[in-house]
C-alpha cells in the first residue's frame, strides 16, 4: 500500500476480512509482506507466492483476496501460480461483488453493472489466453482477435448502460425537484460504513431499514419523514456508507447518489465513537465529502454508540467541549431528544441562510 492510506496494514486487512464476510466468504487466514515496490508480475514476491500456495493446499482455500488493485497480468499470473480452481481477486472486485449482491434499486443495479464492466474491460485477457494454450498454438492470434471482439461488445454494453442510467437519473431528478418544492428541510446522514446510520434512521422514524453488523448494509439512499415532538419535521436520508480505499470506479459510480447530499439543508456525520479507528474514519469520510460540493452546507457531528465505550462520561465531556457534536446511542435511544433539538437549531440557521439568498 501507499503512504497516503490512513489505515495501517493490519487494520486494512481486518477491514478486508470484514468485507469478505459481508460478501458471504469465510476467512481462514491473512498474511502480508513489506516490499519496496510491488512485484510487477505477481504483486507479492515469489517466496510469498509459494507460502500462500502451500497454505491454499493445507486449508482448502478457494479464494485469495488482495487488499490492493491488481493488474490483469498480476491476476493471471497469480491464478496460474496458485493453480487449480483458486480464484484470485482484489479489494475492488470484492467491493463490486458486495455492491452487486446488495443493489436494491434499478439505479443502483445499473451503477454497479457499469462499474463492473469498466473494471473488467482492461482485464479481459484471461479466458482467451487459456483457450489459446489449450489449442496448442495452432490458432495463435485467435485469442487476441477474440479479446478485441469481446472488448467491442463490452464497450457497446457500457454505452447502452450509460444511456439507461442517464434516463433513470433524469427521472429521479424530476421527482426530486417536486420534493424540493415542498418546504420540508432535508437532512442527510453521512458516515463511515457501520457507524449506525440505518439504526438512527430506524430509531427516529420507526421504519425498518436493514441494519446489520456488516459493511455496506446500506446501498440505496432511503428517505423518511421525521416528526418532532414540537410539531416540526424534516426528511431524513440515509446514504451509502463510506469506506477507506473505495475504488475510484465506485466513487464515480455512486457520484450521482452522493451528489444528492449537496442538495440537503443539513449534513449529519454519524461516527462510531467506540471504534478504535474513529479518528481515521472521520478523516476518510471528510475526504470523500471534500470531493463533493458541500462546504456551504451546515454540519452536525454525532458520536454514536456511546453505550459501547468504556468511559461514556469522559466521551460526553469531550463532546461538550466541541462545537456541533452530540453524543447518542442509536441502539438504546439515549440522546435522541438532544439530537433532534440540535438538528432543529441547525436548521433554523440554514433557513435564515436560504431566506437571505432569496429576497
Ligand atoms: P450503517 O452502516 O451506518 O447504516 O450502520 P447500521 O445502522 O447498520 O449499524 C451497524 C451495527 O452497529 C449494527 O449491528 C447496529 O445494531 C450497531 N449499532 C448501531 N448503533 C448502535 C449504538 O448506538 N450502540 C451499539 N452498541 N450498537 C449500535
Amino acid at each position: 500500500g501507499g503512504a497516503e492510506y490512513l489505515f495501517g496494514i493490519e487494520e486494512s486487512l481486518k477491514e478486508l476480512a470484514q468485507l469478505a464476510d459481508t460478501a458471504g466468504l469465510m476467512v481462514v487466514g491473512s498474511t502480508h509482506q513489506k516490499l519496496n515496490s510491488p512485484n510487477p508480475r505477481t504483486y507479492i514476491g515469489s517466496g510469498k507466492v509459494a507460502e500462500i500456495k502451500s497454505a491454499i493446499h493445507a486449508l482448502g482455500v478457494e479464494t485469495v483476496i488482495f487488499d490492493d488493485e491488481l493488474s490483469a497480468g498480476q491476476l493471471r499470473n497469480l491464478e496460474k501460480a496458485f493453480g487449480g480452481d483458486v480464484r484470485v481477486c482484489d479489494r475492488t472486485a470484492l467491493i463490486l461483488d458486495i455492491f452487486n449482491q446488495r443493489a436494491a434499486t434499478h439505479e443502483a443495479a445499473l451503477q454497479v453493472a457499469l462499474a463492473q464492466m469498466e473494471y473488467q474491460l482492461p482485464r479481459l485477457t484471461k479466458m482467451w489466453s487459456h483457450l489459446e494454450r489449450q489449442a496448442g498454438g495452432q490458432v495463435k492470434g485467435m485469442g487476441e482477435k477474440q479479446i478485441e471482439v469481446d472488448k467491442r461488445i463490452l464497450r457497446t454494453q457500457i454505452g447502452v448502460l450509460k444511456k439507461e442510467l442517464e434516463s433513470v437519473r433524469k427521472h429521479r431528478k424530476q421527482y426530486r425537484n417536486r420534493r424540493v418544492s415542498v418546504p420540508v428541510p432535508v437532512v442527510s446522514l453521512v458516515g463511515y460504513t457501520n457507524a449506525g446510520k440505518s439504526t438512527l434512521l430506524n430509531r427516529l422514524t420507526g421504519a425498518t431499514v436493514l441494519a446489520e453488523d456488516r459493511l455496506f448494509a446500506t446501498l440505496d439512499p432511503t428517505t423518511r419523514r421525521v416528526q418532532m415532538k414540537n410539531g416540526g419535521e424534516f426528511l431524513l436520508t440515509d446514504t451509502v456508507g463510506f469506506i477507506q480505499k473505495l475504488p475510484t470506479t465506485l466513487v464515480a459510480a455512486f457520484r450521482a447518489t452522493l451528489e444528492e447530499i449537496s442538495e440537503s439543508s443539513l449534513l449529519v456525520h454519524v461516527v462510531d465513537i467506540s471504534h478504535p479507528l474513529a479518528e481515521q474514519q472521520i478523516e476518510a469520510v471528510d475526504k470523500v465529502l471534500s470531493e463533493l460540493d458541500v462546504s456551504s452546507i451546515p454540519k452536525l457531528m454525532i458520536w454514536n454508540k456511546v453505550d459501547k465505550v468504556c468511559d461514556p462520561q469522559k466521551v460526553k465531556l469531550e463532546a461538550q467541549k466541541r462545537e456541533d457534536v452530540v453524543c447518542i446511542s442509536a441502539l438504546s435511544g439515549n440522546g435522541l431528544d438532544e439530537f433532534c433539538s440540535a438538528v432543529q437549531e441547525k436548521l433554523k440557521d440554514s433557513m435564515v441562510w436560504v431566506e437571505a439568498l432569496v429576497p
